[in-house]
């Protein structure tokens, strides 16, 4: 069998499958396409036996009388009764079977036609569909849950069928399908297909069409079946610095988007706000044993030894022309050794980056050291995507300062609150509050709503989520005690603007919009960390609505109010 004969889906100008090829209009809709003859209030073989009966009784009546007459010589346009309710009859019954036969006849030909060009709605209505068996449940499957109720329809070529059944009896890997096929929506419109048989549950719902499953191949997503779909809302403008963003955020969290927005209102009408960034430096921290510790200690010292930064460096940064190595921070634990490599990767999130440079130095220490034993490339003492103070004191990926002062009258206005609750509050929930909680990196109200929501519409990878969102977050009477400096700092914002998911169409085109999208030209992070700001100038915005709305005890009653139908975004508020 050829598993190569179809070239991949064509693309549409952003990225996504155009719907016009074979199977993703053939995998459209699940349900046959309706016939005239359905809207029939009577089942359909009792109207049919009644008009055909009708039909053929006073046809054969009226040759009959027919007959008669020329055998009498009685003219055949006088006529009874009995006759004109005959023909009246013959008519009706005549109306209706043309109607009935005709009509399907017709839709014959319509759905052979587009059949012919590939419209899924009428190929289900043709025989090949009843070759389809939906598998029994695995076992121990929850019965309760939905099934599929009749088999899903959603291939013509009997060579796909084949493949389906393949993967279903475990013969051709799942995992292999793309490699196999040469075509990635191919692959997973079968996959998808072959799943539904065998768990006999429906994945109705989760799309497939409308995804350029190429985008993905061996950098974003494995075994795809199909695609999340997560509503993107926009607040702003955010006036950062100068300059005016719009940002993007993914999120179904209701009122988050209008609370944000709320915030960078109150920002923009006090002159907007202000970013620095302190540190850009992604983290990789390998652990090596040795058999005593006062030889891994020997390491540490050699590591920390001024005179060994250049060459240590050199070896580093061959990784990239963007990975710069900035430090090596040590700890040990007995005999083992982590050694925490920081380095600036240029405009990409640098995971990848900082991993290539750590394992060539520690290819090369392996000379003077060949008694270190590599125990992993991480350690954890990294740290990524698990809270740890490592991130919140020393910083990762980029750390940011944002602030603003909001005037009085912006605080009573558009805020809704007095300058003096807020602080209060601050106080007593985001320093205090978080103390008492024992927080790590958690002094604020709800930073990890805004990192999550632009972290998802801008292709960073949300389970960073963890470490950056470490904010805290800073509030104070200035001006004689008038207006309010609201400041955030978060030590460890890990974003990039190239590489990982930042290329998807859809989280491009977000990247495109804040005019941060790829690698910058010029100055190579730059695009980086501008991102890193805005997430820092949208975290400040997101504070300064929640702070306001619980400040002025608005936070339940906004929620119970606005959070199924957010429409007044002035009265709005998150949870936090
Ligand atoms: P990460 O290190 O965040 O996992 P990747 O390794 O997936 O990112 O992507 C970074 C890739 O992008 C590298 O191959 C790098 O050479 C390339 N690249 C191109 N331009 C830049 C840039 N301005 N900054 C960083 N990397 C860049």
């Amino acid at each position: 069998m050829d598993l190569h004969r179809r070239p991949p889906p064509p693309t549409t100008p952003n990225g996504a499958v155009a719907t016009t090829n074979h199977h993703s209009r053939r995998l459209k809709s699940p349900s046959p396409s309706p016939k005239a003859s359905d809207a029939l209030p009577l089942p359909l073989y009792l109207t049919n036996t009644i008009f055909f009966t009708l039909f053929f009784s006073v046809a054969y009546y009226l040759l009959h009388r027919w007959r008669d007459k020329i055998r009498s010589s009685t003219p055949l346009h006088v006529v009874t009764l009995s006759e004109i309710a005959a023909i009246v009859s013959l008519i009706a019954s005549f109306i209706y079977l043309l109607g009935f036969f005709g009509i399907d006849f017709v839709q014959s030909f319509i759905s052979r036609a587009n059949h012919d060009g590939w419209d899924l709605d009428d190929t289900i209505t043709t025989n090949q569909t009843t070759n389809f068996s939906v598998a029994s449940p695995v076992a121990g499957s929850d019965q309760s849950l939905p099934k599929l109720t009749a088999p899903k329809p959603s291939f013509c070529s009997e060579e796909d069928n084949e493949i389906v059944n393949s993967v279903v009896e475990g013969e051709i890997p799942s995992y292999s399908l793309e490699s196999r096929l040469g075509d990635c929506f191919r692959a997973a419109a079968i996959r998808r297909e072959a799943l539904q048989r065998t768990s006999g549950r429906s994945l109705d719902g989760l799309p497939l069409e409308g995804f350029d499953y190429e985008t993905i191949l061996g950098q974003c997503c494995e075994m795809p079946v199909g695609y999340i779909q997560i509503p993107v809302g926009v607040a702003g403008p955010l006036l950062l610095d100068g300059f005016e963003y719009t940002v993007p955020m993914a999120t179904t969290e209701g009122c988050l988007v209008a609370s944000t927005n709320r915030g960078c209102k109150a920002i923009y009408a006090s002159g907007g706000a202000e970013s620095v960034v302190l540190r850009d430096a992604m983290s990789r921290a390998p652990v090596v044993r040795f058999s005593t510790a006062k030889r891994a200690s020997q390491l540490k010292f050699f590591l920390e030894d001024p005179l060994n930064a250049d060459t240590l460096a050199v070896v580093f940064n061959r990784s990239s022309r963007f990975a710069r190595l900035q430090g090596i921070q040590c700890a040990m634990a007995g005999k083992n050794l982590y050694m925490r490599f920081t380095c600036s990767t240029g405009d990409a999130m640098g995971m990848n980056m900082v991993s290539k440079g750590v394992q060539n130095v520690l290819d090369f220490l392996q000379n003077d050291f060949p008694d270190m034993d590599v125990i992993g490339i991480s350690g954890n003492y990294c740290s990524d995507k698990k809270p740890a103070a490592v991130n919140w004191i020393e910083g990762r990926g980029k750390s940011v300062v944002c602030e603003a002062i909001i005037k009085e009258e912006v605080v009573k206005k558009v805020l809704k609150t007095s300058v003096s609750a807020l602080v209060e509050l601050n106080m007593l929930k985001n320093l205090a509050g978080s103390a008492i909680a024992g927080t790590l990196g958690g002094f604020n109200a709800h930073a990890s709503n805004i990192v999550s929501a632009i972290f998802i519409a801008t292709g960073q990878d949300p389970a960073q989520n963890v470490e950056s969102s470490h904010c805290i977050t800073m509030m104070e009477a200035v001006n004689d005690g008038r207006d309010l400096h609201i400041s955030v700092t978060m030590p460890s914002i890990e974003v990039g603007t190239v590489g990982g998911g930042t290329q998807l169409a859809s989280q491009s085109a977000c990247l495109n919009m804040l005019g941060v999208k790829g690698a910058s030209k010029d100055s190579p992070g730059s695009n980086s960390r501008l991102l890193a700001t805005i997430v820092a100038g949208s975290v400040l915005a997101g504070e300064l609505s929640l702070m306001s709305a619980i400040a002025a005890g608005q936070l339940v009653n906004s929620h119970m109010k606005y959070n199924r139908s957010c429409k007044d975004v002035t009265k709005l508020s998150s949870r936090g």
